[in-house]
């Protein structure tokens, strides 16, 4: 394990910089989001969560894919280049890092999408241990230990201190190119850790009990009465899945810029109406259908595919914002009991 005192985090910062582009929270009118790292930035790893997941660095919001020119009677094809700039992410929670291993299971998958698949090898993860997880956390009902975050380097606060501890060989040879590093003992976190798990213990999301709710579920769930009352409010905004660390539903586009067509990915969400619209029209035709299409996904379908895996980390992020105060709580617990009986 090594340290560095937080007096010194600026020289800390400019040490990983060097080495490749650095992305870490960073605050800009009274938001918190991953941006990259610059001398003078605003940086703030006290946030517990950005708006935004570091999502955004693999699979980014938008991105062009290919895009098509007429050029006499020939078509001209365009394909930009694979991904390859170096970079590390800084600052990962606990939740965020597992939210990776859900969006692995789907892009690493057959067939591999490269732009990912390159993303993450040239990706170096640098996560941050929590030390004040807020009331709408339940990261430890999927089994995540917020005090052990992973990545590639796990790195906690404690004392004045960053520590930092490689967790992969990527990460160990991240940090063996760090200068301004001291060498630390495991012992000197065990405070910071005692008391995240003091505090883990009273958070009132973390007897959540998702027992019958799993990949067998969909024959008792699929048909409930409650689906029509938990969506009854839902405004199908989509702010649940731009949020989110694992929703992973891109569509691909084309925009005709006058001088050639630009074919492009971006995020989509399965709470909008013309999702995955074909020519017969929506397979979802309702709101209803929609919101449990998401519900069932993250709780149900993923898992059946993904070997119990949710498609859910407690992040607490659509707690927080979803303006109808609905969210992936309420209905874990109201189907609960019928999954249950
Ligand atoms: S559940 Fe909430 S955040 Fe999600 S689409 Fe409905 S209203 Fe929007
Ligand atoms: S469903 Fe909600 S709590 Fe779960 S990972 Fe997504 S945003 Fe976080």
């Amino acid at each position: 394990m090594q340290k560095i005192a937080m007096d010194r985090i600026s020289e800390f910062y400019s040490a990983m910089a060097a080495e490749r582009a650095l992305y870490l929270p960073l605050k800009k009118r009274g938001a918190v989001n991953f941006g990259r790292w610059q001398e003078g930035a605003d940086v703030d790893i006290d946030a517990l969560h950005t708006v935004k997941s570091p999502k955004d660095l693999f699979f980014p919001q938008s991105e062009d894919i290919v895009a098509f020119k007429m050029k006499g009677k020939e078509i001209e094809i365009d394909a930009p280049d694979t991904p390859d700039e170096p970079f590390a992410v800084f600052g990962v929670r606990a939740c965020d890092a597992r939210a990776m291993e859900v969006l692995d299971r789907v892009f690493l998958s057959e067939p591999v999408d490269t732009y990912y698949r390159a993303r993450r090898e040239n990706g170096v993860v640098i996560t941050l241990a929590c030390t004040a997880p807020e009331e709408t956390c339940f990261c430890s009902v999927f089994g995540i230990d917020p005090a052990q975050p992973g990545g590639d380097v796990s790195t906690w606060l404690s004392g004045g201190f960053l520590y930092l501890k490689a967790v992969t060989e990527k990460g160990e040879a991240f940090l063996a190119g760090l200068t301004p590093l001291e060498e630390a003992n495991d012992a000197e976190i065990e405070p910071a850790v005692r008391a995240l798990e003091e505090t883990m213990e009273r958070l009132p999301l973390k007897d959540l009990d998702l027992t019958g709710i799993d990949g067998n579920a969909t024959e008792k769930l699929f048909g409930s009465e409650q689906w029509a009352e938990l969506s009854r409010a839902c405004l199908g905004c989509g702010t649940c899945t731009y949020i989110c660390p694992t929703c992973q539903c891109y569509d691909i586009r084309d925009f005709d810029t006058g001088k050639e067509i630009r074919r492009y990915r971006c995020w989509d969400s399965c709470m909008y109406s013309d999702f995955t619209r074909m020519a017969h029209g929506n397979p979802r035709k309702s709101q209803v259908e929609r919101f449990r299409q998401r519900f069932m996904h993250k709780l149900v379908y993923f898992p059946a595919n993904n070997d119990g895996m949710y498609s859910c980390v407690g992040c607490g992020r659509c707690v927080a914002k979803c303006p109808i105060s609905m969210n992936i709580v309420k209905v874990a617990k109201a189907l609960g009991a019928e999954a249950r009986k």
